[in-house]
């Protein structure tokens, strides 16, 4: 479902990504750790072209992100066709970003019914059915700020799922929140794994990694360090910085 191939991208000097290869196929978890800094933020904000790649090149599905192939040749995508390209892609941040003057329900519908055009009943029904899926249907009518964080996060999930994403990218969701919270985001996030959905997580989880993952990829320093099974790259690292690194959290 996603191929990543020889990406690249700097700030100014700073060479952040030095070529990032990485495969994620239909239903697949990835996890990806790695120091911060490393870039893991860049990259995957390059898969949904929220950051423009300085060169390589990353498909979802069938599409090239971010270009499109015009008579044997690249071409930048307008914003548009950019939109309807993100709109196959969820994605949940640190912060939980939902907007504070609307219920829970309107943030879960406000993409569904403002830009996808669905009829507002339809994307009402839906949006419960995935309040039910996070377990927060009796909140619909409540306001963020009458959430804990890990029901805020719950529901930044259940947002991202509204426009029926074929790929889901997670950036340390759990990181922002007290630590008592961290375990019911972690198991909806286990449900929608276990549910067949593709996800690539950046997370400094392990318990989750070896539990969900069905592969997890070190990166430091801009590149994959190292990749394979949660049993292969938590179990039996095969460098010394992803051993450094996991050290850490015994
Ligand atoms: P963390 O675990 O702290 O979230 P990360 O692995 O996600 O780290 P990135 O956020 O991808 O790391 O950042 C990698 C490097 O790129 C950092 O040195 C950061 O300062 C730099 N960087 C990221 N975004 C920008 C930007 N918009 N402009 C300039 N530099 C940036
Ligand atoms: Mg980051």
């Amino acid at each position: 479902l996603v191929r990543a191939r020889g990406v690249h991208k700097r700030f100014g000097d700073n060479e952040v990504l030095k070529g990032i290869d990485m495969d994620v196929k239909h239903g697949e978890v990835v996890v990806i750790l790695g120091p911060s800094g490393s870039g893991k933020s860049t990259f995957l904000r390059c898969i949904n072209h929220l950051e423009t790649m300085d060169s390589g090149s990353i498909v979802v599905g069938e599409e090239q992100v971010g270009y499109a192939l015009r008579n044997g040749q690249l071409h930048t995508l307008s914003p548009a066709k950019l939109a309807q390209q993100r709109s196959h892609i969820g994605m949940v941040f640190q912060q939980f970003n939902l907007y504070p003057h609307l219920t829970v329900l309107q943030n879960i519908t406000e993409a569904p019914v403002g830009v996808h055009k669905q009829k507002r009943a339809d994307a009402e029904a839906y949006a419960m059915e995935l309040l039910e899926r996070v377990g927060l249907r009796e909140k619909a009518h409540a306001y963020p700020r009458q959430l804990s964080g890990g029901q805020q996060q719950r529901v930044s999930i259940a947002r991202a799922l509204a426009i029926k994403p074929k790929l889901m990218l997670f950036d340390e969701p759990t990181s922002a929140l007290d630590p008592e919270l961290v375990g019911e985001v972690l198991s909806t996030m286990r449900d929608l794994a276990e549910q067949g959905l593709t996800m690539i997580v950046v997370t400094h989880e392990i318990g989750f990694a070896k539990e969900a993952a069905d592969r997890v990829v070190f990166m430091d320093g801009g590149v994959v360090v190292e990749a394979g099974t949660p049993d292969e790259v938590l179990g039996n690292p095969q460098h010394a910085r992803t051993r450094a690194f996991l050290s850490r959290f015994i």
